[in-house]
């Protein structure tokens, strides 16, 4: 009896500690530990003056963020407050084209957000079949996470290993050789992670075989991910993928609701658009779009 009484009692104490330590620092889930950084309209953010492209790029994902009706706008600016920032037009006739760290999937719910997507800094080289394949099927994924759990964290970046860099425009903006993502996902008091490397191409043979851990991505970056956890939590949920949080194209879901209203897919075409589909997936991703699951 006594036994029970105490085991209830440390149950308490370390749910309300999760909970407190959570929205205590929820914020800074998304710097990578001791990073200076700075801050638009939706995202954090460090900038390579070499490189012209981010170290990394931070956002905090929400159910509103991507089922929000905010249209993506069509032109992209120069940052006015980063010199070197690339402008637009240095992108024209190279192979690579504007990749951005932050989807306009990902900014519907403000048109602020929106506008800052299409700041240059959000911008980086990247190969045609790689943004219209595997980057935006990860953004698509993510976004059906949004959907499925509380709140996502997502932290992205370049990788350069040659020594050479391939450049674009009169700019020289450095074309990365792959790119980094680190997922923070919360749930109730539930967290998970995971981390990708993507070379900028779309030869892989899977997403799935670029999934790691994200003490991987750890590693091969340097930077030290959602380092505000407690040290406990942080050495299990970066140690390991949680498997129920990855299958193939799709997601396992620990379902928040187990209705969900029809509605317009969150997910983006191939053409950039956002998908015209109807669905009632927990996910909001019609079955185009990698719904596994339906609600009915
Ligand atoms: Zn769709």
């Amino acid at each position: 009896m006594l036994h029970i009484k105490i085991h209830n009692i440390i149950l308490n104490y370390l749910v309300l500690f999760l909970a407190f330590s959570f929205h205590a620092h929820a914020q800074n889930y998304l710097i990578p530990k001791n990073q200076a950084y700075e801050t638009r309209s939706g995202y954090n953010f460090s900038y390579n003056q070499g490189k012209k492209v981010c170290n990394w790029l931070s956002y905090t994902l929400t159910s509103d963020d991507v089922r929000g009706s905010e249209e993506s706008v069509k032109t992209f600016f120069k940052d006015s407050s980063i010199k070197v920032c690339p402008t637009e037009d240095m992108y024209e006739g190279y192979a690579y084209i504007k990749g951005q760290f932050k989807p306009n999937s990902a900014s519907r719910n403000s048109s602020d957000e929106m506008n800052q997507a299409h700041n240059m800094l959000n911008v980086v080289p990247m190969d045609i079949n790689f943004s219209k394949g595997y980057w935006r099927i990860m953004d698509n994924m993510i976004s059906g996470w949004a959907v499925t759990f509380d709140s996502i964290f997502v932290v992205k970046g370049p990788i350069y290993e040659k020594k050479e860099s391939e450049k674009v425009g009169s700019g020289k903006i450095c074309v990365p050789d792959k790119f980094f993502i680190a997922i923070l996902v919360k749930n109730g008091l539930d967290l998970g992670a995971i981390g990708f490397i993507l070379p900028n191409n779309n030869n892989s043979n899977s997403i799935q075989k670029c999934a790691m851990p994200i003490d991987s991505v750890e590693a091969k970056t340097g930077y030290d991910f959602f380092a505000d956890l407690p040290e406990y939590l942080e050495v299990f949920i970066e140690e390991e993928i949680n498997p129920d949080l990855w299958k193939d194209k799709s997601v396992s879901y620990k379902l928040k609701s187990s209705y969900v209203k029809s509605s317009r897919c969150v997910a983006v075409n191939t053409s950039g658009e956002r998908c015209e589909m109807e669905t009632t997936c927990v996910t909001q991703n019609c079955w185009k779009h990698g719904c596994d699951i339906k609600s009915k």
